[in-house]
């Protein structure tokens, strides 16, 4: 125990003072004692409490809404100041023999057996203000001198649970840590376990390590894992800022829709990244804009950020987006309902002027007007 202050939100120190008042140990842990003793923001507050979960429940069920979704290992959510906040029983794990979950969960009254199964020294630290932090394996050592470091004996933690594998590039990549030489050994000889690991989990991680800041030094060193995980080797062609999901992985893979198809991510996710290792580089203005007709808004956007990682030319895709030329039918000046008072009838004749119009309209041979466009449409249906 150390003396120290870490802020806590109001909406989690509630929660702690209440588990208190009814005589059960609380904390929080985990990321957000991470994330606070370096100055990063948090993503949420989890807490760790001796309370068994039943007794969580009635701590909170008169005045707090409730979730009991994670009850069965030992996780109560409840919804404090309209945040939702984990609390979690202290837990110890038993077996592992899928390299994936453990056999059983076992309820225990220390925090220390607790925080002995967490994954690195520096996700498991916990702290009140009663406590002070509890730092049994050096965490903030690690967090000091930027390392990912596993608790206890590494090659046996990824043969526990083979998605920490992975865990350990996503954090040494989004807080730019060195991986500890150990570590990094046994991340090396254990990742054919990541076979092991279902897919969906192997996405969310992998998702987070490539648009990481450090991406680009940690898929170098660990690119014999990243093929493990992904099915394909990566190249690196990222240089790592914030990049959308679909850039992050069109950057790092030669075929990143076969990648994603293989990890079953969202089939949205899939067809934006075939779209733009499939789009062809535009040469001229109306090419660029029916390119980004084609793409739709968001894709195009993720066209030029994929580009510019490359170091290829944005500058015709940007006058393309800056023009507010129309790149879709849907855009002219001009409705079906026009063109059928010509004497156009819907159907394949329609669409042919229309995109005769947009054509037109897109190679700046025609405004987008209606009274140029019906002058147009006349001509080109009477040809
Ligand atoms: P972030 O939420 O910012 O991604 P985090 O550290 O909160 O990071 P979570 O996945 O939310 O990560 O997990 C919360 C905590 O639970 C971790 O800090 C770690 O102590 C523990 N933990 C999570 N997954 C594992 C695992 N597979 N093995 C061991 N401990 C784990
Ligand atoms: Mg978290």
């Amino acid at each position: 125990m150390q003396n120290f202050n870490l802020t806590i939100p109001p909406y989690a120190a509630a929660a702690i003072e209440k588990l208190n008042s009814s005589g059960f140990e609380a904390c929080v842990v985990g990321g957000c004692v991470r994330d606070t003793l370096i100055g990063r923001k948090p993503g949420d507050w989890d807490i760790c409490t001796s309370a068994l979960p039943w007794q969580t429940r009635e701590v909170f069920r008169q005045d707090f809404h409730v979730i009991e979704t994670g009850i069965k290992h030992g996780t109560v959510t409840v919804v404090s100041d309209g945040q939702p906040l984990e609390i979690t029983t202290y837990r110890t794990e038993g077996n592992y023999t899928d390299h994936r979950r453990p056999d059983s969960v076992t309820f225990v009254s220390d925090i220390r057996e607790d925080l002995s199964r967490r994954d690195f020294t520096v996700n498991a630290m916990a702290y009140s203000q009663t406590t002070g932090l509890i730092d049994l394996f050096g965490g903030q050592t690690d967090l000091q001198n930027r390392i990912i470091r596993c608790v206890g004996d590494p090659e046996k933690r990824f043969g526990e649970d083979a998605l920490r594998i992975l865990r350990a590039l996503r954090f040494a990549a989004v807080l730019d840590f060195e991986i500890e030489p150990k570590t990094a050994a046994a991340v090396h000889k254990m990742c054919g376990l990541l076979e092991n690991i279902a897919v969906e989990r192997i996405f969310i991680e992998l998702k987070k390590l490539l648009s990481a800041p450090a991406s680009r030094r940690i898929v170098s060193e660990f690119s014999d894992v990243v093929a493990a995980a992904a099915g394909q080797h990566p190249q690196i062609q990222a240089t790592g800022s914030n990049h959308s999901t679909a850039v992050a992985f069109c950057l790092h893979f030669s075929n990143a829709s076969d990648v994603l198809n293989r990890l079953k991510a969202p089939k949205a996710l899939i067809a934006s990244a075939a779209a733009l290792q499939s789009a062809k580089e535009p040469e001229t203005l109306p090419k660029a804009l029916a390119l980004m007709g084609k793409l739709g808004e968001d894709d195009f956007r993720n066209l030029i950020e994929y580009y510019d990682a490359l170091g290829v030319s944005t500058e015709l895709l940007r006058r393309a987006q800056a023009s507010g030329i129309p790149c879709r039918i849907s855009q002219l000046d001009i409705t079906g309902k026009d063109l059928a008072d010509l004497g156009i009838s819907p159907g394949p004749a329609m669409g042919r002027v229309l995109n005769a119009l947009l054509d037109a309209v897109m190679e700046g041979r025609l405004e987008n007007k209606k009274s140029a466009l019906l002058g147009a449409a006349e001509h080109i249906f009477g040809s």
